[in-house]
């Protein structure tokens, strides 16, 4: 039996998530399209969205507002054509979200509108508290229903292929490398363009939000492959994730702040009204530096939110989530007080992209969070990454439905098959210890120093092969780890890089905003 098996199709879409599915129904109007998603269908940081989708959907909104709310947040590195298109576009695709399935929660007939932080008018259209799980059922089922489309589970993308393309003379994207994990074979699959909507890096992040699929993978299968990258340093924390978090944290969300809990060291003591006149409702990534100067100076993995100033009948009300979830690791509310942290929970940059998806490789496609179309800048407005992720799906879609024509499949190539098998250090290990340096030294507060240190531990990590047990998914984990290394590097290049703080980047060793040198993308491109 051959361990290889050739696939030829028109697109190969990286990913299950929003920006993958919609992507693939749209493109399966006018090509074959394979899907493939490394585990299960669902398992995607879209599955564990809670928040909404924000759009202008309220008469008394409007789109200058949602654009200047966007701006504001972006710390001045937004692009403002990318934001126009996003909020401009946002209401007309999320209507197709809704023709695809998705039931957004309803008030006297009407979508609900929730209120976000940073957004001045309400416009986070969501279901209940879990609009991801929603979302993503929603698109899985409509993509099930497209004869066109086929979608292949547990399929890991192990590289990109690039040719050289006589008529144009340039490099383009020919298709990938993709191991069938649970088979242990090797797919090698042709493609006119590949869509990568493969997701963010927060599980490179010792607490995280994200589930363990968000190891930056298709940053660094893109990079490799000749695309550029931008922006990376700016990794959103959320300030208030329960520990332990080292995956999927549950988050505790901002509204409990806002009903009158208060975050305190473990020795009862509050500490934010140091930082800023808001105390405990100061803006998120205040809240998430101050906690973590606390966990420095004190040492603790954790501090606390104490509830009890809240009248325990409101908490059982307005919380009722939280107090299962709490319950269920033995802690009483509002009596004892919940220990957090704050978590790795969104990438603002990513492979760049223009307005239509385009990566600076022909033939390669990004969108979602793996991508850094300019809509966020330093900072991502809360509920836009959703909506960034349908928009600039669509617009991917429509630019490869003209660019098509003039990317007819690759003259034939072939592939090093690599070996399932080889010697090492065990993955486990090296994901350990990237996920504790990136968190030590290129976390929520950076200095010159620890970037210096996380450089060199990185590059001495490097010249270590890592194990291969010679099974699918011993080989998935052990790539996995490479690509961690890779896009840590990554990071770690594009934090030294700017010699300021702005928006999420914060280091000490350049307290202030530098807008003569800095106003502007950290682009890397080999
Ligand atoms: C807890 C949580 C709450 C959030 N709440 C909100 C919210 O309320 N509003 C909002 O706008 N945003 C929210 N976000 C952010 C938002 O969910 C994500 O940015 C968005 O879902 C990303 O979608 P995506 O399609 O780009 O990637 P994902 O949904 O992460 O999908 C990535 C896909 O790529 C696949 N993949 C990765 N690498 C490979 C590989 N090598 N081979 C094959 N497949 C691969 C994965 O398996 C997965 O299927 C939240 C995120 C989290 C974690």
């Amino acid at each position: 039996m051959r361990d290889s098996e050739r696939i030829q199709t028109d697109v190969l879409v990286v990913g299950s998530g929003i920006a993958g599915l919609s992507f693939a129904l749209k493109a399966c109007h006018y090509a074959d399209v394979v899907v493939v998603t490394k585990k299960e269908r669902v398992e995607s940081n879209t599955n564990y969205a809670q928040g909404g989708v924000a759009a202008v959907f309220d008469p008394e909104d409007s789109h200058a507002i949602h654009v200047a709310d966007t701006l504001v947040a972006g710390a001045g590195l937004c692009h403002g054509r990318s934001v126009e298109e996003l909020v401009r576009e946002g209401p007309e695709r999320v209507r197709e979200l809704m023709d695809w399935g998705v039931r957004f929660s309803r008030e006297d007939g009407r979508v609900s509108l929730g209120r976000e932080a940073g957004h001045s008018e309400r416009r986070i259209l969501h279901a209940a508290d879990l609009t991801g799980r929603e979302i993503e059922r929603a698109l899985l089922a409509a993509v099930a229903a497209e004869p066109r489309i086929s979608l292949l589970e547990d399929h890991f993308v192990w590289s990109i292929a690039t040719v050289m393309d006589p008529k144009w003379n340039r490099v383009r994207c020919a298709g990938a490398l993709v191991l069938d994990v649970h088979a242990a074979r090797w797919k090698e699959v042709d493609a006119r363009a590949v869509m990568l909507a493969a997701g963010g890096t927060g599980y490179l992040y010792r607490h995280t939000t994200n589930p363990d699929i968000a190891t930056g993978d298709g940053i660094t299968l893109g990079y490799a492959a000749g695309a550029a990258v931008a922006n990376l340093e700016f990794v959103q924390f959320h300030p208030t994730a329960m520990y332990p978090a080292e995956a999927r944290a549950q988050l505790v969300s901002e509204a409990v702040r806002g009903e009158g809990a208060v975050l305190t060291r473990r020795d009862g003591v509050e500490f934010m009204t140091s930082y800023h006149p808001a105390g405990s409702l100061a803006p998120r990534d205040i809240v998430a530096r101050a906690c973590d100067a606390e966990m420095k100076q004190t040492g603790d993995g954790f501090v606390l939110l104490d509830l009890s100033p809240i009248d325990p009948a409101v908490v059982a009300r307005r919380f009722p989530n939280i107090v299962r979830e709490c319950a269920e690791r033995g802690i009483d509310l509002p009596r004892d007080p919940i220990p957090v942290v704050p978590a790795a929970h969104y990438q603002c940059g990513g492979l760049l992209t223009d307005w239509d998806g385009r990566t600076s490789l022909t033939g390669l496609y990004a969108a979602g969070e793996i991508a850094c179309t300019g809509v966020h800048g330093a900072n991502r407005l809360a509920s836009n990454s959703l909506l960034e992720a349908v928009v600039f799906s669509h617009r991917a879609s429509i630019r490869l439905a003209a660019d098509l024509y003039a990317l007819p499949l690759a003259p034939s190539y072939s592939w090093t098959l690599p070996e399932l098998k080889a010697a090492g250090n065990p993955a486990a290990d090296v994901e350990r210890e990237i996920r504790d340096l990136m968190w030590h030294k290129v976390g929520i507060v950076r200095s010159d120093d620890r970037l210096e240190g996380a450089r060199a531990q990185i590059h001495d990590l490097s010249r270590d092969p890592i194990l291969r047990d010679g099974t699918g998914p011993g080989a998935m984990r052990a790539r996995q780890a490479e690509f961690m290394r890779e896009v840590a590097t990554l990071i770690v290049r594009c934090a030294q890089r700017r010699r300021e703080s702005r928006g999420l980047h914060f280091t000490e060793s350049h307290p202030r905003r530098d807008n003569e040198h800095f106003l502007r993308d950290t682009v890397l491109a080999r």
